[in-house]
């Protein structure tokens, strides 16, 4: 009966035929399914957090704060909170065997992620230690089509035996946040108990989170079939303690017959607003629908969604597989009900614990897939950091600067989340934490205000809102200025870059550093814009922004001097990633790598060894070269140019060449960057291979170990993006779409589509051609060539 259970389209799954403990967890972040509401944990149905299992359900934006004593001091962290358990079921044989995964022998084993349909599907044939054999299949989904909505359905045939079994499936609150094991010295119970009942024939567990006082309900409603026939249940019993609930019932079964247990679960909370929020009845409404009803509107809304932002390759299976789970994983975090959900989307999507859930500037990796498919998932997303703009204000007074200044991490209401202290895991020590000096996430904000707005063309957000941030993030920048008259220079201090390593100027010891070239450039970039933006606005919006904000001419004239005189470290042609770096020590690479393997984490190496990172040229990750992975080439040259220093053709390659040699690249973002400037360099075959470790990142979880703490959702979205822009070659220049293809060797083809100011492409590039159609009569360039399409007629074009 279960012949065709699973998806044997390879190119549309992620698929496990053998179960390894060691790497359970892992596959758990990779097979979470996720609506953008919220998120599931790939965990097999009934294992408890262990040291190999983290069954884990996590809500957008539903964030708790507790309060911690380490090293001597006290310190609150605000997590994204586990919430109760509701995957939770198991059976008992006839003999009195409760099924654990872990307790009997595995005879047989398929665990398969099936993109295509947003569907969780598990095989399992197990023999208990009493004997019995059991089949066992599982098929989950949560829910596109109804944001509360997640079911599964749990098939248990026994080979070898007859008897009663019993089901037991429960919901568990009595949890703490486990996900990560660095974080266990803290306090991490986040849910109190509130109600747990039969609610109208479903089990009802209310929840509230501890601190932020929000309440989580799960409700499930039960249903046996036998051969696939409803069977009714008149013998279900309900057990209940302290935020724990389940229900379990018997049912007599024959060798090698069917018996299905469906599990439908409704989950919201008291935070849920407009379209959102449900009262209990409404949720005991939702799991009413039968499941075949609820499974096929799911796979209609994927369906839809896979039409929309398939990259669809031919040539390379690999590629295509990877690109896919990557979309999937990006659909998980944010979908087209983030449109009502005030949050953005976490590092670690909604997959993981790890960096407790919070917002980075890694949102900047993420935006352009939604501006260019779903722009209202984008615009969205900036609201969320809009609603903060009080809180980043206060923020930036406390520091005393003028405007709104974000914080590095970013969760419930927009203050400063980031850890003043941080555990190594190699030493074992607690060592001061300055990350937060990463004032550069305030320029990634105006940057996706930037592009949402370039991409989309919204006039009314810039005018509602976009203005308003990338004036006041410019003004607060402005006030960070600090102008030395010496040199007639402005300079930054007290900043770090992307590269986290640095901290301090060398023997200092004031915390951050000196002129930081990525930030500096970046501010120059934002006070041109904001002085574009100006003459956008209507008067009306102009005159109201500029009282709102308190600014007048005089400051824009000190923008515009800004401008020309940002203060920058050029030696030779090369741009010094801060004030006095190319003057650090050099690290003998081949030594670090011979001894300790992988060396991503260099930093904590360093420390170990009883070395500051602070000494020696020695990155995480791309610092400097960012600005070309954001900015053209030539919007970098210019920039660097007006501000009188000396630029040559060789620019980008020179500062390429220097500092790819000197990162270490400890964060996966790294991996896309270098390859993205790589691929602008022409060096073809270092981008692609840089590439290959981006696509496979999480996949084989290069950095041994954090992709069981959740996914890196920039690095998954900055593939697709840097495959669009770097291979594909599509680029954007005021309203024309550009193409520039350099498809790999071992790409025949692709095709996608995208929406750019309003109008939709539906693309199909193979090596010498380019089918395009758009949905309006506008104008592209095709290698420097300029070409008419007209509205809805396709164009063959051979380049
Ligand atoms: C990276 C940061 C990033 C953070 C969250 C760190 O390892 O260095 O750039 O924002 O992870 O993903």
């Amino acid at each position: 009966m279960k012949e065709k259970f699973f998806n044997e389209n390879s190119l549309f799954t992620l698929d496990y035929k053998v179960y390894d403990l060691k790497k359970e967890r892992q596959t758990e972040s990779l097979t979470t399914l996720g609506n953008g509401y919220f998120g599931v944990r790939g965990s097999f149905e009934g294992s408890i957090s262990s040291e190999n299992h983290n069954p884990g359900t996590y809500i957008a934006g539903i964030y708790n704060r507790l309060f911690s004593k380490v090293a001597g001091r006290e310190v609150d962290n605000e997590d994204l909170v586990c919430t109760p358990d509701w995957t939770f079921i198991t059976f008992k044989t006839p003999a009195g065997d409760w099924f654990n995964i872990d307790d009997g022998e595995i005879l047989e084993y398929r665990k398969q992620l099936d993109l295509e349909h947003g569907l969780l599907l598990k095989k399992l044939r197990f023999k208990h230690s009493t004997g019995e054999i059991t089949k066992i299949f599982t098929k989950r989904f949560v829910s596109m089509a109804e944001a509360h909505l997640a079911e599964i359905q749990y098939t248990v045939i026994p080979e070898n035996y007859s008897g009663v079994i019993v089901f037991k499936s429960a919901l568990k609150g009595d949890i703490i946040n486990a996900g990560v094991e660095r974080y266990s010295q803290l306090n991490q119970k986040h849910l109190r108990p509130v109600r747990e009942e039969e609610y109208k024939n479903c089990i009802l567990l209310e929840t509230e989170t501890v601190e932020s006082h929000i309440h989580i309900f799960n409700l499930a409603e039960h249903h046996l079939l036998k051969n696939n026939v409803s069977v009714s249940i008149n013998n279900a019993k309900i057990t209940t303690k302290a935020a724990y609930i389940d229900w379990s019932s018997e049912c007599s079964v024959h060798e090698n017959e069917e018996v299905t247990l469906e599990k439908k679960v409704a989950i919201f909370t008291s935070h849920d607003q407009g379209k959102l929020a449900l009262s209990i009845d409404e949720g005991c409404a939702i799991v009413r629908l039968p499941f075949e009803s609820a499974l096929n509107e799911h796979f209609e809304k994927w369906r839809e969604i896979w039409e929309h932002i398939d990259i669809e390759i031919k040539g390379n299976k690999a590629l295509q597989k990877n690109l896919r789970i990557h979309l999937f994983h990006i659909m998980a975090t944010a979908s087209h009900f983030n449109v009502n959900i005030d949050s953005s989307v976490p590092a670690r999507g909604l997959h993981g614990e790890a960096y407790r859930g919070h917002i980075f500037w890694d949102e900047l990796f993420v935006f352009p897939f939604y501006n260019m498919h779903y722009p209202e998932i984008a615009r969205a997303l900036l609201m969320y950091r809009y609603r903060r703009l009080p809180k980043a204000r206060e923020y930036a007074q406390k520091f005393g600067y003028k405007g709104a200044m974000f914080p590095w991490q970013s969760s419930s209401d927009g203050r400063e989340e980031t850890q003043t202290v941080h555990l190594n895991p190699i030493s074992g020590e607690w060592g001061e934490d300055y990350s937060s000096l990463q004032r550069h996430v305030s320029l990634a904000v105006a940057y996706n205000v930037w592009q949402y707005y370039y991409m989309t063309a919204d006039d009314k957000f810039l005018k509602e809102q976009g203005a308003e941030m990338l004036l006041d993030i410019a003004k607060f920048w402005v006030s960070k200025c600090q102008y030395n008259e010496k040199t007639d220079r402005y300079e930054i201090h007290q900043v770090m870059g992307p590269n986290e390593f640095h901290e301090k100027m060398p023997h200092s010891s004031e915390k951050g550093l000196k002129d930081n070239a990525y930030t500096n450039i970046l501010v120059v970039w934002l006070l041109q814009k904001c002085l574009v933006v100006l003459k956008k606005l209507d008067i009306n919006s102009l005159n109201f922004l500029k009282k709102k904000l308190d600014l007048n001419e005089s400051d824009f004239e000190t923008w515009t001097h800004i401008i020309t005189r940002m203060n920058l470290n050029v030696e030779n042609g090369i741009i010094s990633q801060y004030d006095g770096f190319l003057k650090l020590k050099e690290i003998d690479w081949t030594a670090y790598k011979k001894k300790y393997k992988n060396i991503g984490r260099m930093d904590r190496i360093l420390k170990a060894e009883g070395l500051s990172p602070d000494d020696f040229q020695v990155s995480k990750q791309a610092d400097l070269l960012m600005l070309f992975f954001l900015l053209p080439p030539e919007t970098v040259k210019d920039i660097v140019k007006n501000l009188g220093y000396n630029v040559t053709d060789e620019m980008l390659k020179k500062n390429f060449d220097y500092y790819f040699k000197r990162t270490s690249h400890g964060s996966t973002l790294s991996f896309i960057v270098h390859s993205y400037v790589a691929a602008i360099l022409g060096e073809l075959p270092l981008s692609w291979t840089l590439y290959q470790q981006a696509l496979t990142a999480d996949i084989n979880d290069i950095q041994g170990g954090t992709t069981k703490e959740g996914i890196h959702l920039g690095l998954m979205a900055g593939t697709i993006t840097n495959w669009l822009f770097a291979y594909v070659g599509l680029h954007f220049l005021e309203d024309t779409v550009i193409f520039e293809p350099c498809l790999p060797d071992n790409v025949d083809s692709v095709r996608f589509n995208f929406y750019f100011k309003k109008i939709y492409y539906q693309v199909f590039l193979q090596k010498k051609q380019l089918r395009i159609t758009s949905s309006h009569d506008v104008f592209i360039s095709v290698k420097n060539q300029n070409v008419s399409l007209q509205a809805n007629e396709e164009k063959i074009l051979n380049y």
